[in-house]
Protein backbone atom coordinates (compact mmCIF):
# COMPACT_ATOMS: atom_id res chain seq x y z
CA UNK A 1 0.00 0.00 0.00
CA UNK A 2 1.37 3.35 -1.14
CA UNK A 3 0.50 6.48 0.75
CA UNK A 4 0.00 9.50 -1.45
CA UNK A 5 2.28 12.59 -1.55
CA UNK A 6 0.16 15.87 -0.77
CA UNK A 7 0.07 17.93 -3.84
CA UNK A 8 1.68 21.27 -3.50
CA UNK A 9 -0.27 22.71 -5.54
CA UNK A 10 -3.53 21.67 -3.28
CA UNK A 11 -1.66 23.24 -0.63
CA UNK A 12 -1.12 26.68 -2.55
CA UNK A 13 -4.92 26.65 -3.21
CA UNK A 14 -6.23 26.11 -0.23
CA UNK A 15 -3.71 28.46 0.88
CA UNK A 16 -5.07 30.77 -1.21
CA UNK A 17 -8.41 30.19 -0.29
CA UNK A 18 -8.15 30.68 3.05
CA UNK A 19 -6.82 33.85 2.66
CA UNK A 20 -8.95 35.03 0.10
CA UNK A 21 -12.13 33.83 2.93
CA UNK A 22 -10.36 35.99 5.16
CA UNK A 23 -10.83 38.54 3.49
CA UNK A 24 -14.01 38.13 2.58
CA UNK A 25 -15.09 37.78 6.56
CA UNK A 26 -12.93 40.64 8.16
CA UNK A 27 -14.85 43.18 5.37
CA UNK A 28 -18.03 41.94 6.17
CA UNK A 29 -17.05 41.95 10.26
CA UNK A 30 -15.86 44.99 9.90
CA UNK A 31 -18.50 46.47 7.91
CA UNK A 32 -19.90 48.78 10.54
CA UNK A 33 -16.82 49.90 12.81
CA UNK A 34 -14.98 50.58 9.65
CA UNK A 35 -16.96 52.50 7.57
CA UNK A 36 -17.95 54.54 10.39
CA UNK A 37 -13.95 54.73 11.64
CA UNK A 38 -13.26 55.89 8.22
CA UNK A 39 -15.76 58.22 7.52
CA UNK A 40 -14.83 59.79 11.26
CA UNK A 41 -11.44 60.16 10.22
CA UNK A 42 -12.05 61.37 6.89
CA UNK A 43 -14.18 64.47 8.27
CA UNK A 44 -11.24 66.38 8.86
CA UNK A 45 -10.73 66.48 5.55
CA UNK A 46 -12.30 69.38 2.97
CA UNK A 47 -14.95 66.87 2.60
CA UNK A 48 -17.31 67.43 5.52
CA UNK A 49 -20.26 65.46 6.08
CA UNK A 50 -19.65 63.87 2.53
CA UNK A 51 -17.12 61.42 3.79
CA UNK A 52 -20.13 58.96 5.00
CA UNK A 53 -21.48 58.81 1.31
CA UNK A 54 -17.96 57.99 0.06
CA UNK A 55 -16.89 55.44 2.43
CA UNK A 56 -19.84 53.65 2.88
CA UNK A 57 -20.35 52.56 -1.17
CA UNK A 58 -16.50 52.18 -1.52
CA UNK A 59 -16.64 49.53 1.48
CA UNK A 60 -19.62 47.89 -0.04
CA UNK A 61 -17.44 47.93 -3.68
CA UNK A 62 -14.70 45.81 -1.91
CA UNK A 63 -17.20 43.18 -0.24
CA UNK A 64 -18.10 42.63 -3.68
CA UNK A 65 -14.72 42.37 -4.91
CA UNK A 66 -13.87 40.13 -2.65
CA UNK A 67 -16.97 38.04 -2.99
CA UNK A 68 -16.63 37.71 -6.24
CA UNK A 69 -12.75 36.47 -6.08
CA UNK A 70 -13.81 33.88 -3.44
CA UNK A 71 -16.96 32.75 -5.38
CA UNK A 72 -14.44 32.24 -8.60
CA UNK A 73 -12.41 30.00 -6.75
CA UNK A 74 -11.07 26.79 -9.13
CA UNK A 75 -10.99 23.58 -7.02
CA UNK A 76 -7.64 22.38 -7.35
CA UNK A 77 -8.93 18.85 -8.13
CA UNK A 78 -11.57 19.74 -11.07
CA UNK A 79 -10.43 22.93 -11.94
CA UNK A 80 -14.38 24.78 -11.72
CA UNK A 81 -15.72 26.81 -9.36
CA UNK A 82 -15.62 25.83 -5.94
CA UNK A 83 -18.54 27.26 -4.61
CA UNK A 84 -20.64 27.78 -7.57
CA UNK A 85 -22.89 25.79 -10.13
CA UNK A 86 -24.45 27.65 -13.24
CA UNK A 87 -27.89 28.54 -10.82
CA UNK A 88 -26.44 28.80 -7.49
CA UNK A 89 -23.69 30.11 -5.01
CA UNK A 90 -23.08 28.60 -1.77
CA UNK A 91 -19.78 30.04 -0.02
CA UNK A 92 -19.98 28.42 2.64
CA UNK A 93 -19.66 24.84 1.04
CA UNK A 94 -17.35 22.02 2.45
CA UNK A 95 -17.26 20.12 -0.83
CA UNK A 96 -16.56 21.07 -4.57
CA UNK A 97 -19.68 21.65 -6.40
CA UNK A 98 -18.21 19.61 -9.03
CA UNK A 99 -16.39 16.88 -7.83
CA UNK A 100 -16.69 16.74 -4.23
CA UNK A 101 -13.25 17.05 -3.11
CA UNK A 102 -13.28 18.38 0.51
CA UNK A 103 -11.96 21.45 1.51
CA UNK A 104 -8.43 21.20 2.51
CA UNK A 105 -8.10 17.94 1.11
CA UNK A 106 -4.27 17.06 0.02
CA UNK A 107 -5.29 15.03 -3.06
CA UNK A 108 -8.43 13.45 -5.42
CA UNK A 109 -11.52 11.99 -4.19
CA UNK A 110 -11.36 8.25 -5.74
CA UNK A 111 -12.87 8.38 -9.09
CA UNK A 112 -16.69 7.00 -8.26
CA UNK A 113 -17.60 3.46 -9.48
CA UNK A 114 -18.53 3.17 -12.85
CA UNK A 115 -21.97 2.97 -13.91
CA UNK A 116 -23.39 0.60 -16.21
CA UNK A 117 -24.15 1.99 -18.87
CA UNK A 118 -23.71 0.20 -22.49
CA UNK A 119 -23.64 3.04 -25.29
CA UNK A 120 -24.68 0.06 -27.79
CA UNK A 121 -28.35 -0.30 -25.90
CA UNK A 122 -30.74 2.62 -26.69
CA UNK A 123 -31.47 3.21 -22.75
ZN1 LIG B 1 -13.82 20.12 -7.82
Amino acid sequence: MTTPIPSLSFDAAWHDLDRKSATLWLLLFGCIPGVFLLAYLLNDLPLHGASFLIVAPLWMIAIAWAGSRMARFACPGCHKAFFETWYFCKPLRHNCAHCRLPRGSKQTPPAAPAENVSRDKPY
